[in-house]
Order: C-alpha cells, then sequence, then structure tokens
C-alpha cells in the first residue's frame, strides 16, 4: 500500500497510514480547481483517493457512539472523510428494551440491535468506532488535541460532541433495574413509551416542575396517574396542585422507602403505605454530559446543553454537538437528524478551508 506525504501550509505530517488506506493530498495554486465550486479561502486543493485513518490527524473526531454519534460517523464516511468515533459504552438507546417510535420498524426494535445496525452500516463505509473516553479535549493552532483514558492522545481538524445524558436512577441494583426496564415496569420517557401504557396504573417518582409536566403529560394516555415524592415533601405549587386535582392525579408525599418488581407490577412504599402499579416513570432529572464542552468554554443553556446554530455548530469554531446533549426532544429521530446535519456542516466547513476534490485514477 502507497504511503501518502502530506503537507499543509505550516504542517507537515509525518507519513504513516494505516491499513484503512491512503490520502493523497497535494498543494496547488486555485487554477487547479475543476468545478465550479469556489477556490478556497487559502488557494488550496486537495486531491484525495479513498478514507484515511490518520491517527495523527482526523477530520472529524465524533465523541459518543450513540444513535447521535454512529449517524454522524456514517454520513462524514460517505463524504469520504476519516471519523473516528470514540464512545464509553452508556447509550441511552442501550435502555431500551423496544422503541416502537423510530420510523421504519413497524414491529419495533431494540436499543441494541438498533445500535449495532448503526455500527455496521457506519463501518461499512469506513468509519472507525473504538470503545474509550475522552477525558481531555483542547483547542490548539485551529485543531483539536483529545486525550483517552487509554492514554491515546489524538488530533483532529474537528470535533463532533454526541455524548448524551444520563438519567438520574433510583436506588436500585444494576440487575433489578435492568430487569425493570427490560419488563417495562420501569420507564423514563413518556414520549417514546407513553402509548405502551395507555389505560394502565402509572407512578411517576419525582416533584417540581418535572414531574408535576411528566405526571401531566401521562394522564393524556391513562385515568391513573400517582405522583410520588422521592423525598419526604413535594415541591408543589398550589396552582399545580389544583391542576393535579382538576385532572385526578393523586399526589402522595414521601419519601419512597422501597421499590420491588413483583411478576408484572412494580411496589413502592412510602411511610403512610405500599401500592403497586403496571409501570413506574422516575422523574429525577437528567445529568448532560457536556464537562468538555464547558472546559472549552462553549455557550451552554443554564442546564447544560451545549447551544448550537441551526447547523449545529458551537461557539467555538471546528466544534459541533448533535443529539440529547444538545437541547432538544431526547429522542433517536431528533438525535439523528441533528448528526445529519452536524456532519454536512462539518463537511462544508472543511471544504470551505481547502477545497476536497477526488482524484482520478491517473492521479495516483
Ligand atoms: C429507557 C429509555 C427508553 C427510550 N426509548 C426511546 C424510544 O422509544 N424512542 C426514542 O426515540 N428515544 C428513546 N429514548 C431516548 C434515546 O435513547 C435517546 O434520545 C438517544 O439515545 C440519544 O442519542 P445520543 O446519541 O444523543 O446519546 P446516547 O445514546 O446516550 O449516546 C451517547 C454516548 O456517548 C458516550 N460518551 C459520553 N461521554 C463520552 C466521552 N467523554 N468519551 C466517549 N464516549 C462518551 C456515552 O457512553 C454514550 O454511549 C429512550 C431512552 C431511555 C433511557
Amino acid at each position: 500500500m502507497p504511503q501518502a506525504l502530506v503537507g499543509c501550509g505550516h504542517n507537515r505530517y509525518s507519513t504513516s497510514t494505516t491499513t484503512f488506506g491512503s490520502v493523497y493530498m497535494i498543494l496547488s495554486p486555485a487554477p487547479l480547481f475543476r468545478n465550479s465550486s469556489p477556490p478556497s479561502r487559502f488557494g488550496l486543493i486537495i486531491i484525495y483517493r479513498s478514507h484515511s485513518m490518520r491517527e495523527d490527524l482526523l477530520d472529524c473526531l465524533v465523541i459518543g457512539g450513540g444513535p447521535a454519534g454512529l449517524t454522524a460517523a456514517l454520513y462524514l464516511a460517505r463524504y469520504h472523510l476519516s471519523a473516528l468515533v470514540l464512545d464509553h459504552g452508556e447509550s441511552r438507546a442501550s435502555w431500551i428494551p423496544i422503541t416502537h417510535n423510530y420510523p421504519g420498524f413497524p414491529d419495533g426494535v431494540s436499543g441494541k440491535e438498533l445500535l449495532n445496525r448503526l455500527r455496521q452500516q457506519a463501518r461499512k463505509y469506513g468509519a472507525v468506532i473504538r470503545q474509550d473516553e475522552v477525558v481531555g479535549l483542547a483547542r490548539q493552532n485551529g485543531c483539536f488535541d483529545a486525550e483517552c483514558s487509554s492514554s491515546t492522545l489524538l488530533r483532529s481538524r474537528t470535533v463532533l460532541l454526541a455524548t448524551g445524558v444520563e438519567n438520574v436512577r433510583p436506588a436500585l441494583s444494576e440487575e433489578v433495574h435492568a430487569q425493570g426496564l427490560a419488563r417495562g415496569l420501569l420507564r423514563y420517557c413518556p414520549v417514546c413509551d407513553g402509548f405502551e401504557i395507555t389505560d394502565k396504573r402509572v407512578a411517576v417518582l419525582g416533584t417540581g416542575e418535572r414531574a408535576f409536566s411528566e405526571a401531566m403529560f401521562l394522564r393524556s394516555y391513562t385515568s391513573s396517574v400517582t405522583l410520588i415524592s422521592a423525598q419526604r415533601d413535594h415541591e408543589i405549587s398550589a396552582d399545580q396542585q389544583e391542576r393535579l386535582n382538576l385532572c385526578s392525579i393523586a399526589l402522595v408525599p414521601g419519601p419512597c422507602l422501597t421499590i420491588h418488581l413483583l411478576g408484572r407490577e412494580i411496589e413502592l412504599t412510602v411511610p403512610t403505605g405500599t401500592a403497586t402499579f403496571d409501570s413506574l416513570y422516575p422523574a429525577l432529572g437528567t445529568k448532560i454530559r457536556s464537562s468538555l464542552a464547558r472546559e472549552l468554554g462553549v455557550n451552554m443553556s443554564a442546564d447544560g446543553c451545549i447551544l448550537v446554530d441551526k447547523q449545529q455548530r458551537s461557539s467555538l469554531p471546528g466544534l459541533y454537538a448533535a443529539g440529547d446533549v444538545v437541547y432538544g426532544l431526547d429522542q433517536i429521530c431528533g438525535a439523528t437528524g441533528q448528526a445529519a446535519m452536524a456532519a454536512t456542516s462539518i463537511r462544508n466547513d472543511l471544504c470551505h478551508e481547502r477545497q476536497l476534490l477526488r482524484a482520478s485514477d491517473a492521479e495516483i
């Protein structure tokens, strides 16, 4: 396999290549342009032949391998850009026993199966996906340097943050939590699976605005909704209390002492008694996984979501974000749509710096 010599302005990179292919970058003045695209700002042209996974300079480092990161990797790879996905392996999608609202799967699909398919599809076009955690990210000389928990150091022209969010869980062992999810006794997303609890007995665990809104939302699916505080007292305003009363939503003070899975029911105990339900929705909050962006000084919302423009660009040039880590509906469809937009912005922004032109066989 031929090796590539890559020169780029004041940078000059090593000639190492991997088994993924070779890159051919030829610097030349603007007259070499062969299509109607405007010349790049730097008057450079890049003629490339195939995917390259140069460890020393990536086109895009995708942090997070959930639906957003994997969709972006698919698009980037199909744009003939080098995309590396680093994933810590805690996609919320992997919790989904079966989703019925993701289009194209009339009988539903499990989150793990969907992730497998997305990984397979992205790899088919040359994206590389690895299990690793990015623990540090810095911007230097117009590129990003990433440090991983495996001690690997990476350099990339652009970074897409697709790191998602974490749901705050009730105090349950890992095993009981997983069983609860698998059996539909524990649910986290009324938008996703409210339909599945139609006319069933539902409890929402939590208090305050979030839990109140979730209980009200679920009331359109069932007449049996109980709002149970995880702590002792509810933090519900008089107005909210009145609206709950009008909708016949029971308000039960906590704290919630125990949660047990019983066959097809879930049992909750509070100081005043015990009750069983068909499903429990914990509404205890989410932690936004946006610390890498925060350290870079990127603009964020008060609750820690990364703020982006319509093309998924953050306030820091070269840094993009998609999926749950960006404010939105927190759905797979939203994540994949944002990822497609982010990947296309990355491609176009890179192209704006240096026009990408594919080489003919004769040029290789
Ligand atoms: C129980 C449950 C059921 C759901 N059901 C549905 C449904 O039916 N339909 C629907 O549309 N949505 C559903 N959702 C929501 C859906 O799972 C999310 O909207 C979707 O997974 C968001 O995708 P994402 O790629 O943004 O984030 P995620 O899927 O959460 O992926 C983020 C990835 O980034 C990784 N990561 C984070 N930080 C780092 C780092 N520093 N380095 C490397 N990797 C990192 C994480 O480990 C994780 O693997 C459900 C969620 C839950 C919890």
